[in-house]
């Protein structure tokens, strides 16, 4: 049997495991490779959860060890192995039967998705979790058999043993489509009530339906697969970071607030009455904490909670892969994640990125009005201001910013299309006045819609700006420079999306680096911190936190992807009296940031290393790479969005019992 370094040696129970192309029986033994080169005997305890999908990069297979330990063994593809079911319900999973199968005879379990009848003769697909496969049942063959497949509903449980045999109707859209099984046995593990919906890939069921019977919307691939790919990218998340030594470190959820700009949610402590806890916004101080204590280099893929406002598509929990280092510099920070992102994407998509480009916040703001800009296209903002003003045309000549782009070959724009992107700019939600634009006919003649204050010559000169060619169509917004900024630019998407030019597949990282420290916020009348307040300013700048704050940069950076802020991190102040003094600026007495952060400044005092890190939004990563935006569809149980999971039916209220022992009591509901 297997020697040192050979590869793991099961000693296999009744549980079966198949390498590759042979099966071996219940009894029997089989050796898998081994990725740590140990020579370990183990006994399956549990059984075998096989893993095993065509594009998957690596199988995992997790067992209970003698012990209760549990180890994991890699199977790549090319190695010759893969690994399959305990025998004990079936030899096969519903997705993996092929024409190399037939004349075998298999046991396959899973749910009826639809029953088809025909005179003399009945077709069930039958689903599970790695596909669809057809049974098949015929009067002329087993009439007895068919007379039991004619009583099952859909989503019905069953257990089936036949014959594979070649279809004479391929499937081509089905992987499994070139066989069916010519049903000799059938079970029914357990009925099933009608389902509210049709678990199909195309659903009738809406939303808010298919939230509150979540784990029938899970049996439907499209939902399935959003999980699968989850749990493809966690992985490769984590054996990226563990090779690079980073430790998974768990800190509380019970904590004291973290500033990390949202609101808390609390959580009564029955203990200590009338004193609350906070879940954490993020695990932010505890990593600098991990920090001072010698750790390293931290990691966790970890749950966050902000009671936040439910713009669309945001959750009140939510998943950060969260990370620091210590003795990094930013330098070190952007090559170890980027890396992280070249991995997952090479892990995921096959696919290779080349360099990942870096761009200061204020050149980001001011070629594409945006701090998180999609560069998978061109577009970019030409400033015009100075061109244009002065020539009576009273929209320029009052405006503190006039900007455009060219939309490139969209010249042929009709008026209708051009009229609906004016709308578009008008919406409340932007709320410019109007939109210009020019184009260029194929003689290179511009025309605009502001012949009345600019002749041919002028138009010229803005076609130059904007190297505007024949074909070309320039758009201009003017205004106050925020407005008109963040105008142009949803402009700039909004188009970008409509010619086609968003392509979900394509993946365009960048680093958005040099953020301003400090935010000024006129209704409070006072500073934020643009990152969280335990971010460094450049150290050239600090002398400038005495009298220009508003211009220190910061030592923050974001990582952006396809025009989504995927992560974002700084490089952490870790001396005490910059610390406090950061608080100052905040508007925090020392009393206060004593009360609040002491234990984090206390810590400063006993040797703390420099330090930085960076948390990625895991949900929205996930999303990306499965081509959409949509965090929800990749989250297995979300909320809705007035923040409510439908199918627990929570938040609820608490007895009075409960109440009681919490020492609370409640106010009148303002909303009822
Ligand atoms: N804790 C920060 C956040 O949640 C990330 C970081 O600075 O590492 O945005």
């Amino acid at each position: 049997m297997a020697g040192r370094g050979d590869g793991l040696h099961f000693g296999v129970g009744r549980d079966v495991v198949q390498p590759f192309g042979q099966v071996v029986a219940a009894g029997d033994d089989a050796v898998l490779p081994d990725h740590d080169g140990s020579d370990r005997n183990l006994v399956l305890v549990h059984g075998l959860d096989g893993f095993v999908e065509g594009e998957a990069h690596e199988a995992h297979v997790v067992f209970g060890g003698h012990g209760g330990e549990r180890h994991g063994v890699k199977i790549r593809p090319g190695s010759g192995r893969r690994v399959t079911f305990a025998a004990m319900f079936r030899s096969h999973t519903c997705g993996e039967l092929r024409l190399d199968h037939v004349g075998q005879t298999v046991t396959l379990a899973g749910w009826v998705q639809r029953r088809r009848d025909f005179g003399g003769m009945s077709f069930v697909d039958l689903r599970d979790r790695y596909g669809i496969t057809q049974l098949s049942f015929n009067e002329l063959v087993d009439a007895d058999r068919l007379a039991e497949a004619r009583k099952l509903q859909r989503e019905f449980v069953v257990q089936a043993v036949g014959v594979v045999v070649e279809r004479e109707n391929k499937n081509p859209n089905l992987a499994t489509g070139d066989v069916e099984i010519k049903v000799q046995q059938l079970t029914v593990l357990n009925a099933a009530a009608t389902p509210p919906f049709t678990i199909e890939d195309e659903t009738d069921g809406g939303e808010e339906l298919r939230m509150k019977y979540r784990y029938l919307d899970i049996r439907r691939a499209p939902v399935r697969n959003n999980l699968l790919l989850r749990h493809r990218i966690n992985r490769s998340v984590r054996s990226y970071l563990d090779t690079l030594g980073f430790v998974d470190v768990e800190t509380p959820f019970l904590i004291k607030s973290t500033p990390e700009g949202a609101r808390d949610f609390v959580v009564p402590s029955r203990l200590n009455p009338n004193q609350f806890y906070a879940l954490p916004q993020s695990p932010q101080t505890f990593k600098q904490l991990l920090m001072v204590a010698g750790m390293d280099r931290y990691y966790q893929v970890v749950r966050c909670f902000r009671d936040e406002d439910l713009r669309a598509d945001r959750q009140p929990e939510f998943t950060q892969i969260d990370c620091e280092m210590a003795f990094v510099e930013q330098e070190d920070i952007l090559n170890t994640f980027e890396g992280l992102v070249r991995h997952v994407l090479r892990e995921v998509h096959g696919v290779e990125l080349n360099e990942v480009p870096r761009m200061t916040y204020a050149e980001a703001m001011r070629r594409y009005g945006n701090d998180k800009p999609d560069i998978r296209f061109g577009m970019e903002f030409v400033e015009l201001t100075d061109r244009v003003q002065g020539q009576g045309f009273p929209v320029f000549d009052q405006a503190e910013l006039v900007v455009g782009f060219n939309a490139k070959g969209c010249g042929s724009f009709t008026r209708k299309q051009l009229d609906a992107l004016t709308e578009y700019v008008k919406r409340p939600q932007l709320g410019m006045s109007g939109l210009i634009w020019m184009r260029v006919d194929e003689h290179g003649i511009p025309t605009s819609s502001v012949n009345k204050f600019f002749d041919e010559t002028a138009l010229r000169g803005w076609s130059e700006a904007l190297d505007a060619e024949p074909g070309d169509l320039v758009l201009v917004l003017a205004g106050g420079a925020n407005k008109t900024r963040k105008a142009l630019s949803e402009l700039r998407l909004h188009l970008g999306q409509e010619l086609g030019l968003r392509k979900p597949f394509e993946f365009a990282p960048l680093w958005v680096v040099d953020f301003p420290l400090l935010e000024w916020d006129e209704e409070s009348g006072r500073w934020f911190a643009m990152h969280h307040p335990f971010t460094s300013p450049k150290p050239e700048d600090i002398p400038l936190l005495e009298t220009d704050p508003g211009a220190v940069r910061a030592n923050a950076y974001d990582i952006v992807l396809n025009g989504n802020e995927i992560g974002g991190g700084s490089i952490r102040i870790h001396d005490r009296a910059l610390q406090a003094r950061m608080f100052e600026l905040l508007g925090f007495s020392p009393e206060e940031a004593q009360a609040q952060f002491g234990f984090l400044m206390n810590a400063f005092e006993y040797g703390a290393p420099p330090h930085g890190g960076i948390a990625f939004g895991f949900d929205r990563l996930v999303a990306l790479m499965g081509g959409d935006e949509v965090i929800r569809d990749y989250i297995a149980f979300p909320k809705n969005n007035a923040g409510r999971d439908v199918m627990i039916d929570a938040p609820s209220p608490i007895a009075e019992a409960q109440m009681e022992e919490l020492n609370l009591l409640l106010r009148p509901n303002p909303k009822a």
